[in-house]
């Protein structure tokens, strides 16, 4: 007996073949079957997505010669992939427009397409079944933690409600703790319950990751817990991957690509600091893993929390009274766990100060009396290097990129001048490499700048011991090396440091005990950017950052938050300074709906890389011209803006010239249905010179 599956391969982004293969099979394979396929003269790995009881005629190719069709090769041996996800992965290709291939094979562990059905087997024999868990009563009796009056409702709330939830809680209210009791009262109301816990970075907060395995590894053994992120081997990914799968695992911990996850019994979804911006892809598939949490709490009957004290506008929109048409509960903790007070704000007026200022002398006066306190302090600046540029002042050379659209920064420590976009470093010249002359100099500061400008302003300055002030970095630059962050930040912990000094690496998450003042040093830039949304993201840095000081209650009055500016009369500064995160995304979502932005309306970017900007313009301009073609088969085309073609702000990077498109709409699903029939268009547009391109639906930084 013969039976007829289509199978999701690998297929590139765009490529023709974007729909299932058809094969034959002689056996009755489940859609979600893992199999091996013969594919030109290959064999890859593909996923059943149906099955029909006889050779589906519409299909091309097929009419009359049956024979033609191969077989599958074999069975992985893996239990079949849920319903909800293959509807989570059909999704996410169509919203995404991306092709299901990718969408579905990029979510399995990229070690599972090269192993075959022995294989397979061994390591399927390999994952350890867990450990009998504590009884319930017990577990109780292990966790045992007087929760606040706040934290005992929001509990209360998932409980009981559907959501989704939005959690706005404090930096410092107790949120975690929050969604560790929320898990535990889901896994043990169901012995075969599953949990997923997403972060932004794994990295950055390690500590997590340790209290989940403290929490659950006594109750449910060691094998409960497994992390899923990037900077994890393959063999690591596949363990994880399938203890999710076959439910050994009741809990993963990962970030975006965790979404995909397959957990054949998942009852709820944690999406930890969902305003953060890495939670979108940036290649690939450039899917939002918050917004698709949410929809795979629908599709697997999950609840779903997604919590920050800063949230998103979109979710904080969503979450608006249910009256006024609002789809997430909305659940508050305004107070600090243990009566520790937000840092009062202060900003200090940079145009009263001598031009060229890099710290005021009223926030090095602060920052030393916390040093003679045995206090720390936190300094920011986001620009990592010495100086972004090196210029010089006889004939105006700049370190420019030869092959991108920036300049090279200068890195004393290594006397390099490197490029921050693609990589091209070069011994700093002696001299002017146009005139010769040997007086260059640089401009503006960077974080190394920093740290050595602070060295030297503080040198007289000592801790209550009598001994010298301590001063480290921490930025991309220090922690390339595999566990330097890890080793960093318990320096910090320790209370080795004195002084912090970073990028906005340091603003997020860490639960930093003696830190009792952050600066910003420099955080002007974001108030006059084009990009809609970069108020919201200065206003979440600086309002986490300021989070970072005075969780104890001991030093609650003392803590404080400085802020350099030009504009102290701001009203982001304004807001801030009552930390106001309520008001100022009301005045926010004011303007973004007069003018119909996020999340009044809906848009997609186009992107395009070309060996020209006059290729990468014209592709988009003949795709975009061949738009018009669809207004009869697009229902609400008269809702679609296609703006012009332009360049992006980094225009040139490692010698491909880029340039991007808008597409509006006050209507989702009009905009939904363009794109996918624009596709086509644009797959079938030629243009000389052209590398790749993209679409980017619901784009982050426009
Ligand atoms: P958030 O995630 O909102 O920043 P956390 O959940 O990390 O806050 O809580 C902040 C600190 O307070 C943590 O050290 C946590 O262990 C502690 N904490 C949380 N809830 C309680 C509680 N009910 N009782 C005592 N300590 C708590
Ligand atoms: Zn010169
Ligand atoms: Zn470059």
């Amino acid at each position: 007996m013969m039976h007829w599956l289509s199978v999701v391969v690998q297929t590139p982004a765009h490529s023709n073949v974007a729909g299932p293969l058809t094969y034959r099979s002689e056996v009755v394979l489940p859609p979600g079957t893992l199999v091996r396929v013969p594919l030109g003269t290959r064999e890859v790995m593909g996923v059943v997505w149906a099955l029909f009881p006889e050779i589906p005629p519409e299909l091309p190719g097929t009419g009359g010669k049956p024979l033609d069709i191969k077989c599958i090769t074999a069975e992985l041996g893996i239990t079949p992939l849920s319903k909800a996800w293959r509807q989570l992965i059909s999704f996410t290709a169509s919203y995404y427009q991306r092709s299901l291939g990718e969408v579905a094979l990029s979510a399995l562990p990229p070690q599972l397409r090269t192993l075959n059905a022995s294989q397979v087997e061994r390591r399927l024999k390999r994952t350890k079944l867990p450990d009998a868990p504590v009884p319930v009563d017990k577990q109780n009796a292990v966790n045992k933690i007087a929760l606040s009056a706040e934290q005992t409702l929001a509990i209360d709330q998932v409980g009981t409600k559907n959501g989704p939830f939005l959690l706005f809680g404090a930096t410092g209210s107790g949120k975690t703790e929050v969604y560790l009791q929320v898990a535990l009262q889901v896994l043990q109301s169901d012995p075969s319950a599953q949990v997923l816990m997403m972060v932004p970075e794994i990295n950055l907060t390690p500590q997590l990751e340790e209290r989940v395995r403290e929490r659950f590894c006594r109750l449910y053994g060691d094998e409960a817990v497994v992390s899923m992120h990037s900077g994890m081997t393959n063999p690591q990914r596949l363990k994880s991957w399938l203890a999710a799968h076959s439910g050994t695992a009741r809990i993963v911990l990962g970030t975006r690509m965790a979404v995909f996850a397959s957990m054949p019994n998942l009852k709820l979804i944690v999406v930890d600091e969902e305003h953060d911006p890495s939670y979108k892809s940036q290649d690939g598939a450039r899917y939002s893993a918050r917004d698709l949490a949410v929809y795979r709490g629908k599709l697997d009957n999950a609840k779903v929390i997604l919590g920050s004290a800063t949230p998103s506008f979109e979710s904080w929109y969503h979450s608006r009274p249910a009256g006024e048409g609002g789809r997430y509960q909305r659940l508050i903790m305004a107070e600090r766990i243990g009566g520790g007070v937000l840092p009062k704000v202060l900003t200090v007026n940079m145009e009263h100060q001598p031009k060229k200022t890099v710290l005021s002398p009223p926030l090095l006066a602060a920052i030393a009396e916390r040093i003679a306190r045995g206090e720390q302090a936190m300094v920011f600046l986001n620009r990592r290097g010495y100086a972004p540029v090196l210029h010089c002042g006889d004939c105006g050379w700049k370190s420019e990129c030869p092959h991108c659209s920036a300049y090279r920064v200068f890195h004393k420590i290594d006397r390099t001048l490197r490029c921050h976009h693609c990589g091209f470093t070069q011994r700093v010249p002696r001299a002017c490499p146009a005139c010769g002359n040997t007086d260059i100099s640089t401009i503006g500061r960077g974080t190394e700048q920093l740290e050595e400008h602070l060295a030297d302003l503080l040198s007289g300055v000592t801790r209550p011991d009598g001994s010298p002030v301590r001063i480290a970095r921490i930025d991309a630059d220090s922690t390339k090396f595999k566990g330097a962050l890890q080793q960093q930040l318990a320096q910090v912990h320790a209370g080795e440091v004195d002084v912090l000094v970073g990028t906005q690496m340091i603003a997020k998450g860490h639960d930093f005990r003696n830190i009792t003042l952050v600066a910003a040093v420099n955080p002007d830039g974001a108030l006059f950017s084009s990009d809609f949304r970069a108020p919201e993201r200065l206003f979440s840095l600086l309002m986490q950052a300021a989070g970072r000081a005075g969780r104890e209650a001991a030093q609650g009055g003392r803590s404080e938050m400085w802020i350099q500016t030009h504009h102290p009369l701001h009203p982001l500064y304004l807001a801030l300074k009552k930390h106001d995160y309520p008001g100022f995304a009301a005045e926010q979502l004011k303007e973004r709906e007069m003018a119909t932005l996020a999340p009044f309306g809906y848009s997609a970017l186009v992107r395009s890389e070309a060996r020209t900007q006059e290729a990468a313009q014209a592709f988009l301009t003949a795709a975009s011209a061949q738009a018009a073609g669809l207004a009869d088969v697009v229902e609400g085309f008269e809702h679609i803006i296609l703006y012009p073609a332009v360049p992006m702000t980094m225009q040139r990077v490692a010698n491909v010239e880029r340039a991007q498109m808008l597409v509006e709409s006050h209507s989702r699903k009009a905009l939904q249905q363009f794109l996918s029939r624009w596709h086509e268009v644009l797959r079938t547009t030629k243009q000389k010179g052209l590398i790749r391109w993209a679409v980017d639906v619901d784009p982050l930084v426009i």
